[in-house]
């Protein structure tokens, strides 16, 4: 903070006031394994009901729903195509982090904590028990950083074992399982308690 005020007052002024643990990844909670700074989840759902929302408030309530219907089957049907146990989102970060540990070089102290060299300076360390390394990303995030994956290589396991369960195929189709029911048209409705799927639809 100091150094911000020497370089851009007004940016000092505008942090000063506000909980770190809103604007510094330092500060983050670590439970709950994500780094993101920006919640773009709002924006993106707004972006996705733009045409639903120039309409009456029937109208859009229903092309939200049907949105959400059709969104929730995506996500199901994504994920059993899986190749891993993660997601292709994640599994990109891994295959980044594994490709960067081929520049550290770890040594073991005991058990299952390693001190870890960067080639490109800087030491840390690394405990695969508690899944965390000094540098701080594993514990933030829950995927394991480089220094933790040359760890896991040198003892000829698979990284993707380390990755939080937050990220596993599991989790994923837990959060998408619900299904939002069809719906039939209002001149349907008295139909509806004939109909076999009455109790669905209930
Ligand atoms: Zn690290």
């Amino acid at each position: 903070m100091k150094r911000l005020k020497i370089e851009r007052e007004e940016a000092w002024k505008w942090l000063h006031p506000k909980l770190a643990e809103h604007w510094g990844r330092s500060h983050f909670k670590q439970h709950y394994k994500c780094e993101i700074l920006l919640n773009n989840l709002c924006e993106a759902f707004n972006a996705s009901i733009l045409k639903a929302r120039g309409k009456p408030i029937l109208g859009m309530l229903e092309a939200i729903r049907t949105n959400l219907m059709v969104r929730m089957e995506n996500m199901r049907v994504a994920a059993w195509k899986w190749k891993r146990s993660v997601s292709p989102r994640i599994e990109k970060i891994v295959e980044k982090n594994k490709l960067e540990a081929g520049y550290c070089n770890p040594i073991l102290s005991g058990d299952i904590k390693y001190e870890v060299t960067n080639m490109h300076g800087g030491q840390y360390v690394v405990d695969l028990g508690t899944k965390s390394c000094f540098c701080g990303r594993w514990q933030l995030c829950g995927i394991p950083c480089p220094h933790a994956i040359c760890c896991i290589f040198r003892r000829k396991q698979d990284p993707y074992d380390y990755v939080h369960d937050y990220y596993k195929k599991d989790a994923y189709l837990k959060c998408y399982n619900p299904i939002i029911s069809p719906m039939p048209s209002m001149d349907q409705v008295d139909n509806i308690w004939s109909s076999p799927f009455a109790t669905s639809c209930v």
